[in-house]
């Protein structure tokens, strides 16, 4: 029987392999009309404001207008050759002006899963890079708290003309109850700064915060979640989002010098305190956390774990306790696994190769003479 780590690198290449079929097949009978994509930002004017980007010129909005107050058009008497020729795009239409989009988006994603798979640090750290360009500067749409409280209230982005959008999420949803935060992992653009901020800062410059308070520390972030939530059912106003989020860095528009200087604070923070705003602040990463209790494939761990703590020092984000992983504050970033499968590094391996040691030297002594 092939070992695990081979059965998920067979899993990950056939899923890869899926993907770009399905991605060959979409170009292969749409793109030749893809020329007349419709950009990204899409959606309704309501939904553009609450993901806090500019609905895209000529973006249908919802819910419509209320015309009671508007004064009357005058009468426009033989003018109605206009709304006769206006042809109203079918739903094969939209699909075929978005493959560009959701092309890219699954290229982004096959990348991100197969670096998941893989386990390879090299592949992360590309994924991160991709993560910061594409998902955060190019497309400026990270998952948001906008889309928790557009969850609760119904008024998410219009289907047919986001379906990238829609992609992501159901990925982001699937993967969480499947394996855990992979999106904080791996696809969160603002996660992805941060952790590669991580490797460029020398770990002399870090402040370590001490168990007890990190522990009362993560609380903060269901705290924020809570009172955000509440505010928003409450109020039925999302734009407390860019307060408590600073995804709208991405976007770069329309923020006062106030918010920018808070986000400058708040990145030096980070600097010396390892992935601050996603292990005590992100509202986000706490929804992914509370759905995260339902993981299906948990990381796998060896008797030894109970007395060896060489994966809960590794851990950079207070997942590890003894033998048992916090599944609401692992964000799978895979450096425990590793550790799990180093047969150089973990106890487990290192008893089992030194009594197959000690095994082999006592079956190679010269038995006693009679
Ligand atoms: S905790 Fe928040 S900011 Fe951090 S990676 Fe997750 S969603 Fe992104
Ligand atoms: S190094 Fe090995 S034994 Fe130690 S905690 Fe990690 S997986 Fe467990
Ligand atoms: S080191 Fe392990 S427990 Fe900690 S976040 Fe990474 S995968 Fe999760």
């Amino acid at each position: 029987m092939a070992p695990p780590g081979h059965r998920r690198a067979r899993a990950a290449t056939l899923v890869a392999t899926l993907f770009v079929l399905v991605i060959l097949a979409l170009a292969a009978g749409l793109l030749p009309i893809a020329s007349r994509a419709i950009p990204f930002s899409t959606m309704t004017a309501n939904a553009a404001a609450l993901m806090g980007q500019p609905p895209a010129e000529g973006a249908p909005a919802s819910p419509a207008p209320d015309t009671a107050d508007q004064p009357e058009k005058p009468a426009q008497t033989w003018d109605f050759g206009d709304d006769e020729d206006e042809d109203v795009p079918s739903f094969a239409q939209d699909l075929r002006a978005q493959v560009r989009d959701i092309g890219l988006m699954t290229a982004y994603l096959m990348l991100a899963f197969v670096s998941f798979f893989r386990k390879s640090t090299a592949l992360k750290y590309v994924t991160f890079a991709a993560s910061i360009g594409y998902i955060g500067f190019y497309k400026s749409q990270l998952m948001s708290i906008v889309n928790v409280f557009g969850l609760f209230g119904g008024n998410l982005p219009v289907f047919r003309y986001n379906l990238a959008w829609y992609l992501l999420a159901a990925v982001t949803l699937v993967s969480t109850v499947l394996w855990g935060r992979v999106y904080c992992g791996r696809i969160c653009a603002f996660g992805a700064l941060t952790q590669t901020l991580d490797v460029i800062i020398p770990p002399r410059f870090r402040v370590d915060v001490p168990r007890a308070i990190e522990k009362r520390a993560s609380y903060i972030k269901y705290g924020i979640l809570a009172f955000a939530l509440a505010f928003f059912l409450v109020t039925k106003n999302p734009l407390i989002y860019p307060y408590i989020e600073p995804f709208w860095m991405f976007g770069i528009y329309g923020r006062s010098a106030g918010m920018w200087v808070g986000l400058a604070i708040l990145l030096t923070a980070t600097l010396f305190i390892r992935n601050l705003y996603c292990r005590f602040l992100c509202p986000l990463g706490a929804f992914l956390g509370l759905i995260s209790f339902a993981t299906v494939f948990r990381i796998k761990r060896w008797s030894e774990c109970s007395t060896c703590r060489i994966c809960q020092k590794a851990c950079e984000w207070g997942a590890i306790e003894g033998p048992a992983i916090l599944k609401t504050e692992c964000v799978r970033c895979d450096d425990c696994e590793r550790l799990y499968a180093d047969e150089k590094k973990c106890p487990h391996h290192l008893i089992i190769i030194r009594k197959a040691d000690i095994l082999a030297r006592r079956a190679a002594r010269p038995s006693p003479v009679a």
